[in-house]
């Protein structure tokens, strides 16, 4: 790996290169906001009602604490990590997810004397070395919810409700997929069944679950390829490895989902792809789409592999128990909860669904110039009509009349104010209606109100209301 210096003398002299995006990131562009915006709104108000407080821990940590966590044999830590060493030499990770930083939080800051269980919301960026695919970037987004400290099923059947919820508030038809996987000495016994079973059968495996066999043999169960699809379906099921207590536990959740009507379907198959859960997991699945609107590859993307199919089934997100993972990180025995979502899966479903998600709010007026004086009484004007609440836009770099009218067009504004020299002397301001074309000059004085006026026929009120007094600015 090259170093920055490195780097800097191997590009001098050549032909300057354009630098490009790297392969599996994604800029989100202006015009893209309005669904992060929305999408952000909804997750801090599902918060509130539910009393979970945000959290944000660094993007970077010990490249150990995932090990820890997610377990060295799964896909994520094996391929996935984006890890090295940093200049003092320790071995530091982006984060791939984000339960494990909020459990390292959980023990440092001795959130265990916090009234139990502590609910914790996240939103933010996380980082896998994946393979580019359709709605699979190697940057992408998750929020995630954490209940930490209290053992009781209620917790799981209210967390899927609330994920339930939250998606059926937004328009997205989606299946809540449930499991327990039980206690890791549970999930031993099965781990050799599964092994007698796919001892016969090998052959018949992809490459990667072959891999996976000796390694994970759990993962076998949700590979997407067919054949192992087929095998998977008459493999032993967990359920029946289940010790007593996990059985118990499980069948509280169901029964408490059933009394909240909340739909759900059993998936002996669901075992989620990170060691740290036991007992109840799940998925959150949207609806099958039909091929024609399967989103199609980013550009420069290398055929998906196993090809995205029509209708592919891809998880939104999901979650579980973890009770032992506080333990195993060093602190007190805590049983916890929690669940995470893809925003950028959720972002295609939003646009699939065309849920209407809001427009960014637009100027409802132009403050244009003339003349040097024109400009400055402008400036000062532009900042009146903001500390008003006015939404407000100009362009004051331009010298020209037209091109400041045509920008003025461009932003869909409903008046343009014109502040040039004759304005000055007279201390008027000219009021251009856009959709009429009519100008009238106003005294400056009374521009406020008459703007109130002639707003509130568009229903525009502005949000500060300051009674169409010019307020006080401090003189040059
Ligand atoms: P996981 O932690 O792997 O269960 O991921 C939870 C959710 O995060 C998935 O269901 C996806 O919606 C999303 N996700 C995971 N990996 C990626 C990725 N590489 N690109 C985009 N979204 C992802």
């Amino acid at each position: 790996m090259d170093t920055p210096a490195e780097v800097a003398k191997k590009a001098a002299g050549k032909p300057k290169r354009v630098p490009q995006l790297l392969r599996g990131m994604k800029d989100t562009l202006p015009e893209e906001q309005r669904y992060w915006t929305f999408v952000r709104q909804r997750v801090e108000a599902m918060a509130e009602l539910y009393s979970y407080s945000q959290i944000a821990t660094p993007l970077l940590e010990e490249t150990s604490l995932f090990v820890r966590s997610i377990g060295k044999e799964t896909d994520v830590i094996e391929k996935e990590i984006y890890s090295f060493e940093d200049k003092g030499g320790d071995s530091v990770a982006l984060r791939p997810e984000g339960t494990a930083g909020v459990v390292r939080a959980y023990i440092e800051h001795g959130m265990l004397t916090r009234p139990q269980p502590v609910k914790l919301f996240y939103i933010g960026p996380f980082f896998r070395y994946d393979r580019p695919q359709a709605g699979r970037y190697r940057q992408f987004h998750q929020f995630g919810f954490e209940a930490i400290g209290d053992a009781h099923p209620v917790l799981d059947a209210q967390l899927m409700l609330l994920v339930y919820q939250f998606h059926a508030e937004l328009g997205l038809p989606v299946t809540l997929q449930v499991n327990s996987i039980g206690t890791p000495q549970a999930r031993e016994g099965y781990r050799k069944a599964l092994l007698d079973y796919y001892r016969t059968r090998k052959n018949a495996l992809c490459e990667d679950c072959r891999l996976r066999l000796q390694r994970n043999p759990l993962r076998l169960l949700d590979c997407k390829q067919p054949d192992c699809q087929l095998l998977a379906q008459e493999a032993p099921q967990i359920i029946d490895f289940l010790d007593e207590a996990s059985n118990k536990h499980f069948v509280q959740v169901l029964e408490h989902l059933d009394s909240m009507e909340v739909p759900y379907v059993l998936n002996p198959r669901l075992v989620r792809g990170l060691d740290y859960y036991t007992g109840t997991v799940f998925e959150v699945w949207p609806e099958e789409r039909p091929a024609e609107l399967v989103e199609p590859l980013p550009e420069g993307a290398p055929p998906a592999e196993p090809p995205v199919k029509p209708g592919a089934q891809s998880a939104l997100g999901g979650g579980g128990r973890y009770d032992l993972l506080v333990e195993s990180l060093g602190g007190q025995p805590t049983p916890a909860i929690g669940f995470a979502i893809g925003i950028e899966r959720l972002i295609l479903e939003l646009k699939f669904r065309d849920t209407k998600v809001g427009q960014e709010p637009t100027p409802d007026i132009f403050v244009a110039q003339l003349g040097d004086a024109g400009r400055k009484k402008a400036l000062r004007f532009f900042e009146e009509l903001r500390r008003g609440g006015f939404r407000v836009t100009e362009a004051f770099s331009k010298d020209g009349i037209k091109a400041q009218m045509e920008l003025a067009n461009r932003r869909k504004v409903k008046f343009t104010l014109i502040i040039g020299q004759k304005e000055i002397m007279d201390d008027t301001i000219l009021i251009r209606d856009m959709e009429s074309g009519i100008q009238e000059t106003v005294d400056y004085q009374k521009a406020i109100p008459e703007l109130q006026k002639r707003l509130l026929k568009y229903g525009v009120v502005e949000k500060n209301g300051n009674g169409g007094q010019h307020l006080p600015l401090p003189t040059a």
